[in-house]
Parts: structure tokens; C-alpha cells; sequence
């Protein structure tokens, strides 16, 4: 079915076209060539991290980390909704029990905590920029390494196990394996792409800010009303507004507004099965029940349609659809 208002819109804020364009005509589409050292040195600069090194997708990274940590015990916070998990009683206990800690921040490109960027904070960060997050390339990610003992051997795992990066570096005269790993790199295409999102980046968040803080004051009056809930931002954190999320007050509630909201063109959407609710979850021994605000919180969750082309005339038609499923009045 095709939406008046869908869900979610990939778009173009640049030149991403021609990026694309300049890097085939180089002829250097591989990973690792001139658009994926671009992009990496704009985001360590902006973000002030050790190293970033792009990846196929946040997957890939976080497999990464986790051949680098050697798994163990780490702790992985996931940044939900772009908005940071408490970082400082994570990182507090991470240091007390001496564990690694590795930043999911692939909803947390370009947000804030204490003035800090996601994904900068713990020993490992690693970023999406799937055709879903704020900046897109389609499929993609990238790996944060804050601590200058992760750098080496990362380039080595994502490049197949081998030090090619040494070889193309002039520092080994042949190329060979030295460790495991697998094919981690982003075709140069995408990076390209994914270059000129990311020279438009505060652009981007400002524009996904003034939707979010449309839809806040439009809905307001039904958060006064106790009839839905609003996504509270806690002090200290810089959101990327990734999701403009409600919470209503029940499973049935939500089922029906999704209804009204398709019933009128719109594309609104719940999210994530609890992990330990999944398949995988209770083949490894978990049960519904075991963890009560996970569960309760997911079955009343509804993502609302963001995306970088929507402009305030979509908010306002998505929101008095909501308003009128509540029998308040349009705004
Ligand atoms: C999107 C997402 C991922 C996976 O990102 P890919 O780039 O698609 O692999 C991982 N963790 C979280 C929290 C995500 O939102």
C-alpha cells in the first residue's frame, strides 16, 4: 500500500549524486579508497574520537568490537531513540568490575551526552547509517575506537585478517594474514554517498528537531490529558531526534489508533519484540515475565512517521489524525 504520509524516506540533502558520480568515474568503487578517508577524518574531527573506520553496516561493527573485546563480559548500552543511556553510573560500574564497555550509538550519530558525542564514550562506539538512521548511504556503519590499543589490530580484522592497511601504508612490503577477521570494509560508492550527508549533518538534525518539536506541542494537550505519553529528554542529553515516539496506554489502544492512522494514509509503527521475549531469546532460556518494564513499554510504544523531507503541513495532518482518534479538536 502506498501512504500519503509512510513512514520513513530516504532523501538526498547535496551532492550525494555527485560524490557517486566523481567515484566511479576515479575508478575507485573498493573499500578504503578517497570517499571513505573523507568521511572518516570528518567524523573523528567533528567527533574528536581516536579513530573511525567505516564499515558495511552497524552489525559489522559491532562484530567487530566484539572479536577485539574478546566478548567476556562488556557491557553494550544501546542509545535508543538517539537520546543517551546514563553513561556516567554505566561507565562508573564498567571501571569498578573493570569491563569493557561498547556503545550500540547506531541510533546516536551526531547526539550529545554532557557534551560529549555518542559513541565517544565508552572503550568502543559503533554507528549505522542504514537507510533508516539520520544520515543514510543505504547500508552502512561505521566503528568508533576511543583507545589507541584498539586501532591497530582493527584494521586488521576488518580487512580480511590480513595487513593490507600496512602494505597500501608502505610500512610491510607484502601484504599477508596475520589475524582472524572478515570482509568489514564500505564500498567507496556509498561512502561517497554517505559523504555528503555527513557535510550536512547539523542540517539535518535541525530539520528532524523543528518536526519533532511540532509534533511535541501538537500533542501536548493529550499528554495533559494523560491520554499518551511524550519521549522526555533527560538533562545532560543532546538528542539527534531519531524517533518521535508516544506511549499510549495500552497494547489495544495502539492497535487501534495504528488502524485510524492507516485508515487515513498514515504509516505509524511499533518497534522492537523484547529480546528476551523472541524465539532466540527463550531458546536461550528466558521467559516472558522476566523483565515487566521492557515488556510493558514495548507493547505500548508507536514510532510516528520522521523523515528529513517532512515538513511542518505533514506533522500537523499526521497529529489532528491523532487528535481526532482522542475526539479533541484539529489544531
Ligand atoms: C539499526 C540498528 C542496528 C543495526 O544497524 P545496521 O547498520 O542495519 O547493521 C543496530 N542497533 C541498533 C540499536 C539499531 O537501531
Amino acid at each position: 500500500m502506498d501512504y500519503k504520509i509512510p513512514f520513513n524516506k530516504p532523501f538526498i540533502v547535496g551532492k550525494e549524486l555527485y560524490y557517486v558520480a566523481q567515484s566511479v568515474l576515479q575508478q575507485q568503487i573498493s573499500g578504503d579508497g578517497p570517499y571513505t578517508k573523507k568521511v572518516q577524518q570528518l567524523l573523528q574531527e567533528k567527533f574528536g574520537a581516536a579513530q573511525i573506520l567505516l564499515t558495511n553496516s552497524c552489525t559489522a561493527a559491532l562484530e567487530l568490537a566484539a572479536i577485539l573485546s574478546g566478548i567476556g563480559g562488556i557491557i553494550v548500552p544501546v542509545h535508543y531513540a538517539g537520546i543517551a543511556c546514563e553513561m556516567d553510573s554505566i561507565l562508573d560500574l564498567a571501571q569498578k568490575h573493570r569491563i569493557l564497555v561498547v556503545e550500540d550509538a547506531a541510533q546516536g550519530v551526531n547526539a550529545k551526552y554532557k557534551g560529549r558525542f555518542l559513541g565517544t564514550l565508552g572503550d568502543i562506539g559503533a554507528y549505522s547509517f542504514h537507510e533508516t538512521k539520520n544520515f543514510i548511504c543505504g547500508e552502512g556503519g561505521a566503528i568508533v575506537l576511543n583507545k589507541r590499543e584498539f586501532t591497530e589490530r582493527a584494521e586488521i580484522v576488518r580487512e580480511k585478517g590480513t595487513n593490507r592497511s600496512r602494505f597500501f601504508r608502505g610500512q610491510v612490503d607484502k601484504y599477508s594474514w596475520v589475524d582472524i577477521g572478515s570482509s568489514f570494509l564500505m564500498s567507496d560508492i556509498l561512502a561517497a554517498f554517505l559523504f555528503a550527508q555527513i557535510e550536512n549533518m547539523d542540517l539535518i538534525t535541525a530539520r528532524r528537531r523543528r518536526t519533532h518539536e511540532h509534533y511535541a506541542s501538537m500533542l501536548r494537550p493529550l499528554e495533559v490529558r494523560g491520554l499518551l505519553s511524550l519521549p522526555a529528554v533527560p538533562p545532560g542529553c543532546e538528542p539527534n531526534y531519531h524517533i518521535f515516539f508516544v506511549i499510549l496506554n495500552s497494547l489495544s489502544e495502539r492497535s487501534r489508533l495504528i488502524e485510524h492512522l492507516k485508515a487515513n494514509g498514515i504509516l505509524a509503527v511499533f518497534h522492537y519484540v523484547p529480546l528476551h521475549t523472541s524465539q532466540m531469546g527463550q531458546s536461550m532460556g528466558y521467559r516472558e515475565g522476566m523483565l515487566p518494564v521492557t515488556e510493558r513499554l514495548s507493547e505500548r510504544l508507536l514510532r510516528l512517521p520522521v523523515y528529513y523531507e517532512m515538513g511542518e503541513e505533514e506533522v500537523t495532518f499526521v497529529s489532528n489524525a491523532i487528535l481526532e482518534f482522542f475526539k479533541l479538536p484539529p489544531s
